[in-house]
């Protein structure tokens, strides 16, 4: 892939457990926000500046899929995706507080500098392969949270052609897909490490 990235989608509650630890109902469509592509930085042993006088920062970890082309209708996650990442949707979680209730935009509590980090790409194993691995977060040398595709409300492939058909997809945009259980706050201080499977892609110091 070459290493513009251009649209970065995200998906909310996409994890029945999380949607329950943080008291929300499970959404009836894919429920898409987005961060600033400047929200982008890279978890490759990086110290990572997050702000600290707006209360709780959250980390999601997340499966990220990268586009490799125009989305049309009926194609395959298989012919879309060509490589795939992890990342932390980190949250600012009391700002989100009063956001949903002033239902406001999310913005402020999403999409601020450095709330995206993202790990290496690596090729993507197609849907079939995609199951037979978990990805997990590691904090502090303890494993914080655990994921898989199987476990996903809405699938990749509904992912794809919900962003596609409403908002357009295309080669350089990307897509958090949503958080499983077991979010928290992050400190200064505290590492976090992101595995596929065995496999360590990429590492983070909270500055
Ligand atoms: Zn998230």
């Amino acid at each position: 892939m070459d290493s513009m990235i251009r649209n970065v989608y995200c998906v909310g509650r996409n994890y029945r457990l999380h949607a329950a630890e943080l008291g929300n109902d499970i959404p009836q469509e894919p429920m898409i926000f987005m961060k600033p592509s400047h929200a982008i930085v890279p978890l490759d042993k990086s110290v990572i500046a997050l702000p600290k006088d707006q209360g709780a920062v959250h980390y999601e970890g997340e499966m990220v899929f990268h586009i490799n082309r125009d989305y049309e209708a009926g194609i395959t996650v298989d012919e879309l995706v060509d490589v795939m990442a992890l990342g932390i949707d980190f949250t600012l979680r009391d700002v989100q507080q009063v956001i949903k209730e002033k239902g406001h935009p999310w913005t402020a509590a999403k999409g601020f500098k450095s709330s995206a980090p993202l790990t290496s790409f690596i090729p993507f194993p197609g849907i079939e392969g995609l199951v037979s691995q978990d990805f997990t977060v590691i904090m502090n040398k303890v494993e914080v949270q655990r994921g898989n595709a199987s476990d996903m409300i809405f699938s990749v492939q509904q992912i794809v052609d919900y962003i596609g058909l409403h908002y357009g997809l295309g080669k350089g945009d990307i897509i958090f897909t949503g958080t499983p259980a077991g979010v928290g706050s992050v400190s200064s201080g505290d590492e976090f490490e992101l595995l596929w499977g065995d496999n360590q892609l990429g590492s983070c110091v909270i500055a």
